[in-house]
């Protein structure tokens, strides 16, 4: 886990700190501390257990043509529309988000992400010609071939969308699953799981294991043929160093430190409504949350006083207790705890609160939304993720020292640029170093799969949707076979003088000097 140590500041908190069993999982309400459930944990022996079942049923259903597997996926599909009112209330209920970003941000991706990849499976997993432009006598292709079982370890900022869209996109592939929950979130992947076998798909085709590192960890070890792994950057290495001791793929999704940057010319009703968004959607616990601001110093005010003017608006509360709320609990108290390190660090330096900055009194994990300028680069809240509700502004001279203060950073997920200039938007947004950049817009594109979401330098490896995404859930084979049968192609059996003369004046013939 990501984060800093427990606090006990409040019932919730103290609940949360209570020491937990070593054999099962309990599970309270961020939002309240009630208790939701308790969860048997599985050690390294049902790990193992769980992948030779997902092992068993692959094998048969990677025979069921692609069409098929693809009809039984939106099967599954259904059974989440049909649901989808249950399961935001269980993401209300165990991760604290408000039920319009359970729908929103979670299921709504979910739906169409299995859509998408389910009715273009069959022709983007469909043998690939290669035009060869010199062994004109030969024809190549690839043709792709399920891995096997596919290892989905996650973390609980989004229980129910990462693990959901990977297990689809899995099966359709012709793979297994087994997802590893987050040990604080992990009863919603349960009810997924029920629906999954309702729906009629292989039931041992999807499998959950749950746990704490161990669990995950056991996971990798387990004969998996390929890791899915979203979570911090620590945990990541540990897995891609495991992965890379037992030679299987691995996918790392991991964590962000999201720069904006606002141009002198920007709307500022458009950029102040999507910062607030971008800043505290999900309590701000979102890898592609705007963590850092950097604006120019002719709209910085303007832009903090309409900021101001729509956070002050926000309705903080628990999301299930019937009544509309904007910004709900945060999951973890333990991210928590770490946002309070962080404000305060930053306050001591030098940062100026304008608003929030402090632990909402009271029952539940709530960090009320928080708006800070006069941030530095060197504070610790300009550098490190804070995965929480808080909005760091730092004024600048140039659009060229936001891009530089913007890439000075180890992490390259998403990235955004506000300008109401298309052309120069791109062009700053080209030269960001981040796996995906929006301009005046933020965090939208995970909701749409054509498109990949991969982080750059510590903010992950490979990537997850888009095309290539899926294909990536092969193993990619290539076949090279005759068009021409020849009795012996010319670099063949026996050499001599002569094929050397004839090869060297076909060398010099084909690729001339210029
Ligand atoms: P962690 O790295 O702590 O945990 C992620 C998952 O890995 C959990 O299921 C965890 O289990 C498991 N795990 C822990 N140790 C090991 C191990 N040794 N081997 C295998 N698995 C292990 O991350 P968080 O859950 O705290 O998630 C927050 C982070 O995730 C943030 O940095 C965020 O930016 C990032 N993230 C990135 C996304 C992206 O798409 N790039 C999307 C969402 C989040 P357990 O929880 O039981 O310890």
């Amino acid at each position: 886990m990501s984060a800093a140590s427990t606090s006990t500041s409040t019932p919730a908190a103290a609940a949360a700190a209570a020491p937990e069993p070593e054999s099962r999982l309990v599970v309270r309400a961020p939002a309240t501390g009630a208790l939701l459930g308790e969860v048997a944990i599985d050690d390294a022996a049902a790990v193992r257990a769980k992948v030779a079942a997902a092992r068993a049923a692959q094998l048969q259903w990677a025979h069921t043509p692609l069409a098929e597997r693809a009809r039984r996926v939106l099967g599954f599909r259904d059974v989440l529309v049909r649901s989808a009112r249950e399961l935001a209330g269980a993401l209300e209920r165990e991760n604290g988000k408000t039920r319009v970003e359970a729908l929103a941000m979670e299921l709504t991706p979910s739906i169409d992400a299995i859509t998408y990849f389910a009715r273009r499976a069959e022709q983007l997993l469909a043998p690939q010609p290669i035009p060869l432009h010199l062994y004109k006598h030969r024809k190549s292709y690839l043709h792709f071939v399920p891995r096997g079982v596919v290892g989905v370890i996650s973390a609980w900022n989004f229980p129910l969308s990462i693990p959901t869209i990977e297990a689809a996109m899995a099966a359709l592939a012709g793979n297994a699953a087994v997802v590893k929950p987050s040990e604080v979130t992990p009863l919603v992947m349960l009810e997924v799981k029920r629906l999954w076998d309702a729906s009629g798909m292989p039931p041992d085709l999807l499998q959950i294991v749950n746990g704490r590192g161990a669990t995950g960890a056991a996971l990798v070890e387990a004969g998996i043929d390929m890791c899915i792994f979203t979570g911090s950057t620590a945990t990541g290495r540990r897995v891609a160093a495991a992965c890379g001791e037992r030679l299987i793929p691995c996918v790392l999704e991991l964590g962000g430190k999201a720069p904006a940057i606002v141009c002198a010319d920007a709307d500022l009703e458009r950029t102040a409504n999507a910062l607030v968004w971008g800043a505290f959607a999900n309590s701000g616990q979102v890898c592609a949350s705007v963590e850092r601001v950097y604006v120019h110093a002719s709209v910085h005010d303007e832009l903090c006083s309409r900021i101001l003017a729509k956070t002050r608006k926000l309705r903080q509360g628990d999301p299930a207790a019937g009544g509309d709320v904007d910004v709900g609990a945060m999951t973890w108290e333990r991210q928590l705890t770490h946002v309070e390190e962080l404000v305060a660090r930053a306050q001591a330096a030098g940062a100026k609160i304008l608003l929030g900055g402090r632990r909402r009194p009271g029952v539940g994990q709530f960090y009320e939304p928080t708006v800070l300028t006069d941030c530095k680069q060197d504070m610790d809240i300009m550098r490190r993720e804070i995965f929480g509700p808080v909005l760091p502004i730092m004024k600048v001279d140039s659009e060229e020292q936001a891009l530089s203060l913007a890439n000075d950073s180890q992490l390259g997920l998403l990235g955004y640029v506000f300008t109401r200039d298309k052309k120069k938007g791109r062009r700053l947004a080209e030269r960001l170093e981040a796996g995906t950049v929006m301009v005046n817009d933020v965090l939208a594109t995970f909701g749409a799969p054509e498109t990949p979401w991969a982080g750059l330098k510590q903010s992950g490896l490979g990537r997850t949707h888009s095309d290539d995404g899926l294909r990536d859930m092969c193993q990619t084979r290539h076949v090279n076979h005759d068009r021409l049968a020849l009795a012996r192609d010319p670099w063949w059996y026996p050499y001599s003088q002569k094929v050397f003369e004839r090869s060297l004046k076909l060398l010099r013939l084909l690729y001339r000097p210029r």
